[in-house]
């Protein structure tokens, strides 16, 4: 018989980070020796603490389904403290959906809030999954182009000139994943004068909020005045814990919205995993010098990868704020490799000098490529070897 996919999955494309990484694995899984600068997943194990929790709640017994499936009191309790702590913003348990993931969160909110004919503002270039996450609630997404020299950053006008009568949501991701660049409060307040008088919802994806360089943590959207009725924040301990394997984030944000996502968790998952949610608070309420300490490392990286990328003949890259990712327009190489786009030049690296990176169409610039510097300075170091013998400089 012939199966046939269901329209909603023919919408979709395939994640394009998590694509490049399994195709590294396995390359190396067949004795390749691959640098790989493809997913943003850190390299550093989960802090030993964090771990700890998890096997002690493990034991104790922490196996059951969580109540409510918008996570455990205390975690949302925990999430609370923390919001409060590092973003400025005071939410009650009630304001706060556990999910499985930054990811899971992210396609719940837009789930929650969108129908089919509501239009989106996405900054481009954006996160792969953004766009999907929108499509797969029917609703379109409305492009903003960035400006190359800001590192993709909008301008309030922008934004401004993007709003028509259908726009549900306005979509910020500072320190942003692809570019690494970060807004500045005062940037932030303008968006917020645009957005006062408007009927526009805030999906402010924090995932990076503790990994900016310059300081140690993000002004919060949410804190902005006027901003908090309207702005979703979302979070992970991806990132920050170094927990991507755990999948576990959450989101803080307007009751009604917040009870709108526990529905569908109630109708899909059930609730992120159980003793990950005790995991999870030990993580939030624990030692935080290993976030320092990674922030730091990931500070050094980006001087390492950024100098060395500026070096290379045809690359030009603004240097991130935050985040471990660069993303160099790579534009003037395509003739001397003999191709036509960031993904013929992602394919020719990787054949070539055994680099695996993320070719900027998955983020809406197709001379673009993205290269995460979530891993040892030695890889990085001999991945940039390898590209210098590409294109010299
Ligand atoms: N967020 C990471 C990345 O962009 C992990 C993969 C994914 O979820 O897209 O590489």
């Amino acid at each position: 018989m012939a199966i046939r996919l269901s329209k909603y999955v023919e919408r979709l494309n395939d994640s394009a980070t998590l694509a490049v990484a399994e195709k590294a694995r396995r390359l190396r899984a067949a004795g390749v020796d691959v640098v790989a600068f493809g997913a943003g997943e850190p390299d550093f194990d989960t802090p030993q603490h964090i771990k700890d929790a998890a096997v002690k709640a493990l034991a104790a017994g922490d196996t059951k389904y969580t109540n409510p499936v918008s996570g455990k009191t205390a975690l949302r309790e925990a999430i609370c403290d923390y919001t409060r702590k590092y973003g400025g913003v005071d939410y009650k348990p009630e304001q706060v959906c556990v999910a499985a993931g930054g990811k899971d969160a992210l396609h719940l909110g837009f789930a929650a809030v969108l129908d089919p004919g509501d239009e989106v503002v996405l900054p481009v270039p954006y996160w792969v999954s953004f766009p999907e996450h929108v499509k797969m609630a029917g609703a379109t997404p409305v492009y903003v182009q960035g400006d190359r020299q800001r590192g993709g950053k909008i301008a309030p006008p922008q934004l401004a000139a993007a709003i028509t009568p259908r726009t549900r949501v306005f979509v910020i991701n500072s320190p942003s994943n692809p570019t690494g660049a970060a807004y500045s409060r005062e940037e932030m307040l303008e968006f917020a004068r645009v957005l006062r008088d408007t009927q526009v919802l805030v999906f402010s994806d924090e995932i990076y909020h503790r990994l900016a360089f310059a300081e140690p943590v993000v002004t919060s959207f949410a804190a902005l005045p006027g901003m908090y009725e309207r702005t979703v924040t979302f979070n992970s301990a991806s990132k920050t814990y170094a927990m991507t394997g755990w999948r576990i984030g959450w989101a803080c944000g307007p009751e009604l919205i917040i009870r709108g996502m526990s529905r569908i968790t109630s109708q899909t998952t059930s609730g992120a995993t159980s003793f990950v949610q005790t995991a999870l608070v030990a993580a939030l309420n624990g030692d935080q010098s290993c976030v320092e300490e990674m922030r730091q490392a990931y500070r050094r990286r980006c001087d390492v990868m950024h100098g060395g990328l500026s070096r290379l003949r045809g690359f030009s890259c603004p240097k991130p704020d935050g985040a471990y990712y660069c993303f160099p327009d790579v534009s003037k190489t395509f003739a001397s490799l003999g191709v036509v786009d960031a993904s013929g030049f992602a394919e020719a690296v990787l054949e070539r000098a055994h680099v695996a990176l993320v070719p900027g169409n998955a983020f809406g610039w197709d001379t673009h490529v993205r290269l995460s510097f979530a891993t040892s300075e030695g890889q990085i170091e001999e991945g940039l070897r390898r590209l210098g013998k590409l294109f010299g400089g």
